[in-house]
């Protein structure tokens, strides 16, 4: 704390990335990073973009990455804002959109970026608590609100919520944008995408963090009513005019070029999910069914902060989160092949 601060300043609780080890062979399963690189192409593409022209500005409206995206999910380009990561994105959601001096809604155990965007922009969080195992009820949704948001399939619990459970909150809460965050949708839900030209309050994220192997590029993107992305266009234009570099921009747009590796990188995850569930649960674990590429699972036998602790000390990283519901769980990333056997070795030791 110093002098020096604005007092806001003072009041901010920052978001808690987990953690990035410097160390090497570590297993490192905490942030659900993509086991597999990202697809050769788009390599390829950033090499080649790699040379002098870097010393031009990017297209400050990303406009070829928009039309791909545009073209990629059947909107148009006016539908599409890009960001630094789909975290820019949701910072300018809730400083353009949800700013109405009423409470923003989004469920207990969730991202938990969403109650430090309240934090800076003076935004009262409410949350709605999920169900006992996890799931989102779209009943639970209604009242005057300044807006909703949650990740779909949610996390760290990774449960998805069917389409038309989406479509009842959207439909349900016309006067309010309702923001449903797909960063893990292709591991296993159904976007909402397909529903943003009936529904002028409904805005989908996405990121190429997750199922495109990128996280290091930060790029995320969101889609919904050119009226919404104008708000968006609006915010990010008064803050940084080119939050995509070039190497992202042209990255990215090799990303969507290349759906065979997409779909085969997303099956190795879908399929190592499954392996690392059957493996968990023979080792008595609860694993909350997840549509996602991390999976949330406790023992009845051992508090999480314990398991968790174990498990560094044997080089393996988890995520663990010391909140009310879910202290005693923990939220492992799907790995590679060999690291999901290196933590299948670690844990009958343990358990
Ligand atoms: C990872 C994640 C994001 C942010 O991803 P970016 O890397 O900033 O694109 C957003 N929402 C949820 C729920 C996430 O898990």
């Amino acid at each position: 704390m110093s002098r020096f601060w604005s007092p806001r300043v003072k009041e901010l609780t920052p978001y808690v990335p987990g953690e990035q080890p410097k160390l090497k062979d570590l297993v490192k399963l905490n942030t659900n990073e993509h086991p597999l690189g990202p697809s050769p192409k788009v390599l390829e593409a950033i090499r080649a973009e790699a040379g002098d022209n870097l010393r031009l500005y990017p297209d400050p409206n990303g406009d070829v990455l928009k039309a791909k995206l545009a073209d990629y999910h059947g909107v148009s380009t006016k539908q599409v804002f890009l960001g630094n990561g789909s975290d820019e994105v949701l910072a300018h959601i809730f400083f353009g959109l949800f700013q109405h001096g009423k409470p923003v809604l989004f469920p207990d155990i969730t991202y938990s970026f969403y109650p430090v965007y309240c934090g800076i922009y003076h935004i009262e969080a409410q949350a709605i608590p999920v169900a006992e195992d996890f799931s989102i009820r779209p009943e639970d949704y209604t009242g005057d609100c300044g807006g909703i948001i949650f990740p779909n399939p949610n996390a760290p619990s990774g449960r998805a919520l069917a389409l038309s459970g989406v479509e009842r909150i959207v439909a349900g809460n016309p006067d309010v944008v309702v923001v449903i965050d797909e960063a893990y949708v292709d591991f296993g839900a159904e976007s909402a995408i397909k529903l943003v030209d009936r529904y002028p309050n409904l805005l989908v994220t996405q990121t190429l963090s997750k199922s495109r192997s990128l996280a290091g590029l930060r790029v995320g993107f969101a889609v919904g009513h050119e009226d919404l992305i104008e708000a968006l266009e609006r915010v990010k234009n008064s803050f940084n005019s080119y939050p995509l570099d070039r190497l992202a921009l042209v990255g990215a747009v090799a990303a969507y070029d290349d759906e065979d590796y997409f779909r085969h990188a997303t099956d190795y995850v879908i399929r190592e999910r499954q392996r690392v569930t059957a493996g968990l649960e023979r080792l008595g674990f609860d694993v909350v069914p997840s549509a996602a590429n991390f999976v949330l699972a406790r023992h009845p036998g051992h508090a999480g902060a314990d398991l968790a602790a174990a498990l560094r000390e044997r080089s393996i990283i988890v995520r663990h989160f010391n909140k009310p519901r879910i202290e005693d769980h923990l939220r492992i990333t799907i790995g590679s092949e060999a690291q999901n056997d290196a933590l299948l070795g670690a844990l009958p030791d343990i358990v």
